[in-house]
C-alpha cells in the first residue's frame, strides 16, 4: 500500500464493530443513552441548521441525504427506503453516516448506520412516548414486525416500562421471527392474527410497516380514547399508515414540520393542519399530553438531528471501546498546496 504523506485517517465503525459495540454495552443501555443524547440535542434545537432531507425518489423507493450542523460538528446520513427489497433478500432500509469538524471541514467519523438507525429510531419513538403516552402504560401493540420491530419493543421496555408487546404483521413469518427474537428479553410477547387483536388492551400502538402506498393500518374505530400512537412507517410522500380521521381526533406531535408535512401522516392534511413540535415539549416550552382521554400521535419520519446525536454518541465511545479502524480517505499532503507532488512522490 502507498502511504499518504501525512496521517489524516478517519475513524470508521464497520458493521462488525457496531454489532460488537452494541453487544458490549447492551441494546437497552444504548437506547437509553441515545434518548439522553437526542433529548439534549432537542433542547438546543433552535441552534441547529435544519432542512427537510434531500430525497431522490423512484417508483419503488427513495434515496435520501439527511444533513445538519450545530456549528461545531456537521453530520449527514445516507439512507434508502425500498419496501420491495425484502422480496429479493435485501433490506428495506440501509444507511451510513459521517461526522465532520466544522472548523476544518475534515471528517472525524464514518460509520455504518443501518443498525444505528434502528437504535436511534427506537430511541426517538420511546423518547416521544416518555413525554406523551398515558401514565403507567404497560402494553404496546406493534404492527409491522420487520427489521425495526425488536428495537422498538426493547426501546419501549427500557425507557417507558412497557412489559407486554402484542405483535401483528400481514406476513406471519415476520411475526414468528420477531417473537423468537424477543423471547428471553424480559417481555411478555403475544403473537396476534389480526391488527384488531393486537391493539386489545394496548395503551400504546406502534405502526412500523413498509409499503409504498397510502395504506390504512389503523382505521378510526380501532383507536380508543387516551391511546398514544407511534406512527413510524409512514415516512415518504405517498406512504402513510393511518386513516386521516384518526389525525382529526389526535394531538399530533412531529419532529420538523417542514419535513413531516411532505413525508409524514400529515401529508394527508391541509398545509396549515395544527401540529406541535416535539422539541418544544422536551424543552418545556409547551405541554405534551394534557388529558388522560386525549389521543396523542407521534408522526415520526426520522430527522437529521437524531442521526447527528447518534453519530456523536458512537464517536464518544471510540476511545473507551477501541471498536473502530482507521480509514485512509482524506488526501492530506505535507504541503497543502502540493497535492500533485503527493501523487509524484507516491510513484
Ligand atoms: P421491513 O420491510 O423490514 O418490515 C416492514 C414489515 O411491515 C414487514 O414485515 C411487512 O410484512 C409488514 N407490513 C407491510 N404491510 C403491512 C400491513 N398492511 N399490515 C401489517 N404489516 C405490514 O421494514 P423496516 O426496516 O422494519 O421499516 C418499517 C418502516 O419504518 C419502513 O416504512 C421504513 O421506511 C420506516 N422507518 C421509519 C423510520 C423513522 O424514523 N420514522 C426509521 C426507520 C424506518
Amino acid at each position: 500500500m502507498i502511504a499518504p504523506s501525512r496521517q489524516a485517517y478517519v475513524p470508521f465503525v464497520s458493521v462488525e464493530n457496531m454489532l460488537r459495540l452494541v453487544l458490549r454495552l447492551g441494546v437497552e443501555t444504548v437506547i437509553r443513552d441515545l434518548v439522553a443524547e437526542i433529548e439534549a440535542d432537542f433542547r438546543r434545537w433552535p441552534l441547529f441548521d435544519k432542512t427537510p432531507r434531500v430525497a431522490s425518489h423512484s417508483d419503488i423507493g427513495v434515496i435520501e441525504l439527511m444533513p445538519t450542523s450545530d456549528g461545531e460538528s456537521y453530520g449527514f446520513k445516507y439512507v434508502n427506503g425500498h419496501p420491495s427489497n425484502t422480496k429479493q433478500g435485501l433490506q428495506t432500509v440501509t444507511a451510513f453516516g459521517l461526522l465532520a469538524d466544522v472548523a476544518t471541514g475534515y471528517p472525524v467519523l464514518l460509520s455504518e448506520m443501518t443498525i444505528l438507525t434502528a437504535l436511534r429510531t427506537a430511541a426517538t419513538s420511546a423518547m416521544a412516548a416518555k413525554w406523551l403516552a398515558p401514565a403507567g402504560a404497560t402494553t404496546m401493540a406493534l404492527i409491522g414486525n420487520g427489521a425495526q420491530a425488536e428495537f422498538q419493543a426493547l426501546g419501549f421496555k427500557a425507557v417507558c416500562g412497557v412489559t407486554e408487546i402484542r405483535l401483528y404483521d400481514i406476513d406471519p413469518a415476520a411475526t414468528a421471527k420477531c417473537a423468537r427474537n424477543l423471547a428471553n428479553q424480559g417481555l411478555q410477547v403475544v403473537s396476534c392474527k389480526t391488527p384488531e387483536e393486537a391493539i386489545l388492551g394496548a395503551q400504546i400502538i406502534t405502526t412500523c410497516t413498509a409499503d409504498k402506498q397510502y395504506a390504512t393500518i389503523l382505521t378510526d374505530n380501532m383507536v380508543g380514547a387516551g391511546v398514544h400512537i407511534n406512527a413510524v412507517g409512514g415516512d415518504c410522500p405517498g406512504k402513510t399508515e393511518l386513516h386521516k380521521d384518526i389525525l382529526l381526533r389526535s394531538s399530533v406531535f412531529v419532529e420538523y414540520p417542514e419535513q413531516t408535512r411532505i413525508e409524514g401522516e400529515i401529508q394527508q392534511m391541509p398545509a396549515d393542519f395544527a401540529v406541535t413540535e416535539l422539541w418544544e415539549v422536551i424543552a418545556g416550552q409547551t405541554k405534551g399530553r394534557s388529558d388522560p382521554r386525549e389521543i396523542t400521535l407521534f408522526d415520526s419520519v426520522g430527522f437529521a438531528i437524531e442521526d447527528f446525536s447518534a453519530l456523536r454518541y458512537i464517536r464518544s465511545k471510540l476511545a473507551e471501546t477501541g471498536l473502530f479502524t482507521q480509514l485512509d480517505m482524506i488526501a492530506d499532503p505535507d504541503d497543502p498546496r502540493d497535492l500533485f507532488g503527493m501523487l509524484l512522490r507516491a510513484a
